[in-house]
């Protein structure tokens, strides 16, 4: 397919034809679409519009609850977490939001080196994390060795019981063998964001470097899978266009993948615009906190098997209230702080942002709270291979709930002996408990043997 035209999927005319129509749905319309989510059926765009369009308070928040039902029936309570890493800010693109652009001089720049990769690794275990995203700014020629040198660090970084078992990248637009390299060094998902699919907002705001390749990121995904790549992610930064559009794109773009390839987009990772050091950039399209939620919320319903990716850079309340209606995986504690001595840039310029610098023993016990949602550190697909279409057909024959929930409490009864705070712990295992009488007997089963081997000292135990 050539890469210098729009591709035939993101069609800009039915996105604008299905966002035109004004009236919401009636009772019976919006019965169906939910119905359909609920039978685990992907939304067309006319119907995602259509709830896009719903203004009935109770009708709302039958969306909302519905959005939750299909999280529950795909992914059961689990919530995993997995933490950033940024090892870069070098970058050769101008994108007037962010804080790694090249003619930002507030910041002071910085190359990870592999000593202090392994440092950042081992807080980041002894936080309890065992997955991690390598994130780097986007230079002209996209050092894809130094990524590679920093997958393989961090698969070989141990600290006491633990070892970080999963690395995905968050790059840009590669070359097929780049792609090819970083899948032999074994990476997880490869995320790939368009951050917005509207043309004139993705122009507007990258305005050179190669990030300003609009239609090259268009591409990049179809490129990544071609080459042999396993697993890749989407991504929105919501606020940079119309979020309505946005949203329906995304649709379109994981619905190609699906049909191209039979693997879909792994995770849409859905991120609010927020301002960075060196900024003055205004939002074009603020979401409110509402709109930010409906948005959650639709994506879950219209692709009910895809992963959606909050962030705890958002206000606490707001995430947990995106786990309660479809958020499956939270970033979050990039911060034990690897970057200490990053703050010592000369120049006393502002150091490198870092975003999510909660630590996960917070995250876990605010998540416990409301005594739901399970927080999971699992990697058993990766451990196992399984990836791309394998991991699609799995979770739509048989849903992910009878391998993954007793997994996921073998992997969080991990953290909570090796790394949580005691009160964490109390919680945490009454938790697990609490969800241990809720699995249906061979499921029960499973996940308490799995537990009776993590209690007696043997770790990353699966299924
Ligand atoms: S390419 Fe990425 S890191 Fe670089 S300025 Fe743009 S958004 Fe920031």
């Amino acid at each position: 397919m050539p890469t210098d035209t729009l591709p035939p999927w993101l069609d800009h005319q039915a996105i604008d034809k299905a966002l035109g129509r004004e009236s919401a749905p009636d009772n019976a319309e919006l019965r169906d679409i939910l119905d359909k989510s609920l039978a685990l059926e992907s939304l067309s765009i006319q119907e995602a519009a259509a709830l896009m369009r719903v203004s009935d308070p109770e009708h709302l928040v039958l969306l909302m609850n519905t959005a939750d039902q299909v999280k529950q029936k795909v992914y059961g309570d689990r919530i995993v977490l997995s933490a950033p890493l940024h090892i870069s800010n070098y970058c050769g693109s101008e994108c007037l939001y962010c804080a790694n652009r090249r003619g930002n001089t507030t910041v002071a720049r910085k190359y990870m080196t592999p000593p202090e990769m392994r440092e950042a690794g081992r807080k980041l275990i002894r936080q309890g994390h065992k997955r991690v995203i390598l994130v780097s700014g986007q230079l002209p020629n996209a050092e894809v060795e130094y990524l590679e040198e920093a997958v393989s660090v961090l698969y070989t970084v141990f600290d006491g019981m633990g070892e970080i078992r999963r690395v995905n990248v968050n790059v840009g637009p590669l070359k097929p063998e780049e792609y090819a390299i970083l899948q032999a060094a074994d990476v997880g998902t490869v995320l790939i964001y368009q951050d917005t699919y509207h043309e004139a907002s993705y122009r507007a705001a990258h305005v050179s470097g190669p990030k300003s390749d609009y239609l090259g990121r268009l591409h990049a995904p179809d490129t990544a899978f071609q080459a042999g790549v396993g697993d890749v992610g989407l991504g929105l930064l919501l606020g940079l266009g119309p979020w309505q559009y946005d949203l329906l794109a995304v649709m379109l773009h994981a619905a190609h993948l699906t049909r191209v390839y039979d693997a879909g987009s792994r995770t849409v990772s859905m991120h609010r615009l927020r301002p960075v050091p060196g900024g003055g950039f205004e939002v074009p399209y603020p979401l409110s906190d509402g709109e930010y939620l409906r948005c959650v919320a639709i994506a879950r319903l219209a692709v009910p098997y895809t992963g959606i990716v909050l962030t705890t850079k958002e206000p606490a309340g707001l995430w947990r209230d995106g786990c309660n209606v479809g958020c499956s995986q939270l970033l979050t504690g990039s911060v034990a702080n690897p970057y200490e001595s990053w703050n010592e840039a000369p120049g006393e310029k502002i150091p490198f942002p870092i975003g999510e610098d909660c630590h996960v023993d917070e995250v876990v016990r605010f998540l416990l709270e409301e005594a739901r949602h399970l927080p999971s550190f699992c990697t058993a697909c990766p451990r196992l291979g399984r990836s791309g279409p394998e991991f699609l057909s799995m979770v739509q024959e048989c849903g992910m709930k009878s391998q993954c929930g007793p997994n996921s409490i073998a992997s969080f009864m991990e953290f909570l002996l090796n790394y949580a705070t005691p009160y964490t712990r109390q919680m945490g295992e009454k938790l697990i408990s609490e969800k241990l009488d809720g699995l249906p007997g061979p499921e029960r089963g499973a996940a308490e043997r799995l537990l009776q081997k993590v209690r007696s000292g043997r770790m990353d135990e699966f299924i």
